[in-house]
Parts: C-alpha cells; structure tokens; sequence
C-alpha cells in the first residue's frame, strides 16, 4: 500500500489525462484528477469534435447545390447558425457526461478546481486542500497562441469560434494551419467572405507540397482570399464594432471578425512544475522521456503539454502507455511512426509517412505514383474539383513510404491505407488487391 494519499494524481481532464486515470484506476491504481474547466480537453470540448460537426454542417452547402443536378427539387435553403451551435454544444454537453460518467464508473476521484504542484508527491487545490500522490501526471493540454502586436485583444480563437451569436460577414483568419484551413472552409460554406492571413508563402508546411497547392487553388476557386508573407501591424477596432487589419505589404483588411490561428502553446505555467525544477523544453514544453517521465522521477506528462505531437489519437496512446507501464505491469513506449493525420479542410487532407522532400532527402532517389482524378460525384454535379492521390515509394525495394491525398473523404480512406504503409507493404502489394469499383479509394490499387 502506497503512503500517498492515491496513486495517481491527474492534473488535467483532457484526452491524455483521461486515459491515464481510467486505465490506471482499471489496473488498481487509486486515482484523483484536478480538472478546472470541464472533463474531456480540447478535443471534445472546443476542438476535434464540434469542430467535425461544423464541418457537417457546412458541407450541406455544397451537397444542397449538387443534389440539384442529381433531380432533387431543392427550395431556395436558408442556414440557421444558431440551431447548428446550439445542436453541436448540446452534443459537446452529452461527451462531456460520458467522460465524467467513464471517471466515475473507474472510481477516480475528481476534482474540478485547478491544481498546482507544491512537491515532488504533493498537489494543492484551489481551495487550499493539499493532497499526496505516488505519480502526478501533468495532462494540461495546450492553448492558443496569439502574436503580440497592437489590436491583437480584438481578435479571438477557435475556443470563441464555437459560441459565436451569428455568422460573420466577413472573417479574417490568422495562420495558414489546420485550424485556418478547417475554419476557412466552414465559414466560406456559411456564405462568410473568408481572408486568410498568413506570415509565411505556404499553407500547412508540413504536409506534401502537391495536396496543399491543389488545396489552395481550390479554396481560391471557392472564393478564400489568401494574403501571403503579410505580418501583421496591428488591428484597429471602429466605432461600429468592425476591425481594419493593418498587415505589411498588403491594403488593409476590413474585418467583422479576426480569429487567431497561430499555433498552440503547452499549459506548463503557473503549475509550479518550474520550483520543482521540471525541465521545459521550447515553448513551454514539459520534456519527458520515452515513457513519459519528467527529470523529477515521480512527475510525468502526457499529452499537448510536452508538444511531441499536437494529436488527440496521440495523447491517448500516451495515456494509455503510461497507465500500462506504471500500473498495469506491461511497460510499453508509444512509437510515433508513420502517424496519420487530417486537415477537414473543403475537400479535406489526409497523409501519412514521408512527404516527396522528406522523402527524397532522406533516400535521395524515390518513385512517385499519383492519380489525378475528378470523382464522379463531381463530374454529374458539375463540380469542377479534382481529386489527387499520391504514393511516395522507395526506389529500390518499392515500399510505400508515404501516402498523400485530398478529396472527399480523403480522412476515411487514408486510416484504412495507413496500415498497409506503417506495416512496410510495397507498392506491388497494393497493386495486387483487386479494386472495389466504382469507388475513389480504388485509386490506390491503380496508381501509375
Ligand atoms: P498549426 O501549427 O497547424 O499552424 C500554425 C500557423 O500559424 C502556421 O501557418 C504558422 O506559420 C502560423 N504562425 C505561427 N506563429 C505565428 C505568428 N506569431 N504570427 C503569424 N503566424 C504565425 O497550428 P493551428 O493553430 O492551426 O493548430 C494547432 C495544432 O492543433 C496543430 O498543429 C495540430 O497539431 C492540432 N490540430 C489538429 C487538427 C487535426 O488533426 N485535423 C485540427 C486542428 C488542430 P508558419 O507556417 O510560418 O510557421
């Protein structure tokens, strides 16, 4: 028996920390958690989730025009924004239930105050009670990052995008990331005039160069207006509640609202990680071993706070990991090889393994198969966007090192293809499965 007060004391109630104290409760472990907001982080609560269902909604945009080629009698359709946030929230509402109800169930005991560390084994609540713990684990996720300039206070972030009281007429949007490129196609389907502002000359740098240049021509086309290498000035706010955007090297931006896109910063401040002597990395980032492990033995972190990878499915195996090693007795590392990932863009993003540069830098020459098609949904509803699909191979052994694709539901079919390439199947592998026809993701099994 521990002489701690638990086991495991969580500081954070996000998707890290939630698996961490689940499973470590189901191991045995006596579990607490401090969260101060509300149980289930960012990605269910103003991230991932509401995110998807906007992305729902808005594609309705799109579908109500085509379904007009495909014979429906379609009456002039309005959007009611305010049912669509009030439906999402409610659903945010409902996981915010289950992730408490799923602590409950596992017997953790939960805390909704901020927690501060006050000792390797000690925590202390905002209420002043004091509490000992074998392990705390630090699962405080990450904020967003806003750029320091005069007027920046007029803009918000993705956390307000969802409890917005209408749609904005026009919408500035700071970033060329995935919360620029995800948002300026759900303001863009809700008839907003969308800016995307942007420091640098390339959207998403770390995606493949050919799917975000067909990005970007097609949001071009859908009418997102992109302002490159425009660093901003400052933001001035009128007497009518609008905002004039001052950026180098472009006119000014007139703006009903600006949002901040700009990266996310990890939650390691004011937790008195740095008293302790808890090494931060860049940006605040708590530095941890392989198994999770800060420099003082019983603190760990998981999760967005230690910024290895900003992804919930991450987060979670973090989580999980942690619990299976220090309670569970089956020690195990996450391996951050050959992560999928997504931009839910307007045709959305989806890669995995190495880009075509990452790729040729690392092997010097590699085969490159594409496909370069328009899916006949498109064609019958006129819909002039392509789809590209491109595999990146080693050209020696054939082995597919990266998968690259935008267009519909690019996301569903890249997890499926993501196991074949993180298992090191080859190019012909794929050529020999028979293609399921008439489908976009037969594609892959035709690439030339
Ligand atoms: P990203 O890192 O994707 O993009 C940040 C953007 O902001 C880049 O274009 C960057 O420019 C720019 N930027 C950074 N700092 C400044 C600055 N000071 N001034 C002006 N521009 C700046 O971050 P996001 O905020 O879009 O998202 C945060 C993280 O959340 C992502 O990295 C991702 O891990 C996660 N996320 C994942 C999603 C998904 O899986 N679908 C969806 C949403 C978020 P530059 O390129 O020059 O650095």
């Amino acid at each position: 028996m521990s002489d701690h007060d638990f086991d495991l004391f969580v500081i954070g109630g996000g998707s890290g920390g939630v698996r961490a104290a689940r499973i470590s409760a189901a191991h045995g472990a006596k579990v607490a958690m401090a969260e101060e907001y509300r149980v289930g982080g960012t990605c269910v609560i103003r991230g991932c989730v509401p995110k998807k269902l906007l992305i729902y909604g808005a594609h309705f945009a799109e579908d109500l025009k085509d379904a007009k080629r495909f014979g429906w009698q379609v009456p002039e359709c309005g959007f009611d924004w305010t049912v669509l946030r009030d439906n999402v929230l409610a659903d945010v509402d409902r996981l915010e239930g289950l992730y408490q109800n799923t602590l409950d169930s596992h017997g953790v005991q939960v805390f909704h105050q901020r927690a501060v560390v006050t000792g390797p084994n000690e925590v202390q609540l905002a209420d002043g009670t004091r509490h000992t713990a074998r392990i705390i684990l630090i699962a405080t996720g990450a904020r967003p990052a806003i750029p320091d300039f005069p007027g920046a206070e007029h803009g918000i972030t993705s956390n307000e995008a969802f409890h917005l009281d209408s749609v904005p007429k026009r919408i500035s949007i700071a970033g060329g990331g995935y919360i620029a490129n995800e948002f300026a196609g759900i303001f863009n389907e809700f008839g907003a005039k969308v800016t995307i502002i942007n420091r640098g000359g390339e959207i998403l740098r770390h995606y493949d160069d050919s799917v975000r240049d067909r990005l970007l021509q097609i949001s071009i086309k859908k009418g997102i207006d992109f302002r490159f290498h425009a660093p901003f000035e400052k933001v001035e706010k009128k007497a009518d509640g609008t905002l004039t955007i001052h950026v180098t090297g472009h006119d000014p931006i007139e703006a009903d609202l600006l949002m901040f896109a700009t990266g996310r910063l990890p939650n390691s401040e004011g937790l008195g990680l740095e008293a302790l002597g808890v090494e931060m990395g860049e940006r605040g980032a708590i530095k941890v071993d392989g198994d999770s492990r800060t420099n003082v033995p019983s603190i760990f972190a998981v999760g967005d706070v230690t910024d290895r990878v900003q992804l919930t499915p991450v987060a979670i195996r973090e989580g999980q990991a942690f619990a299976d090693t220090q309670f569970g007795g089956t020690p195990r590392r996450v391996d951050y090889g050959c992560i999928p990932s997504a931009v839910f863009s307007h045709p959305p993003i989806a890669a995995v393994g190495l880009t075509e540069s990452q790729a040729r830098n690392k092997y010097g020459t590699v085969k490159i198969y594409t496909s370069d098609f328009r899916p006949m949904k498109n064609v019958l509803a006129n819909r002039d966007e392509r789809a590209l699909y491109k595999m990146v191979c080693d050209s020696t052994t054939n082995r597919v090192l990266g998968l690259h694709m935008i267009g519909p539901d690019a996301p569903e079919i890249l997890q499926a293809a993501a196991v074949a390439v993180k298992a090191g199947l080859t190019k012909s592998q794929f050529d020999d499965t028979v293609a399921l026809h008439p489908t976009m993701s037969e594609e892959l099994v035709l690439l030339k």
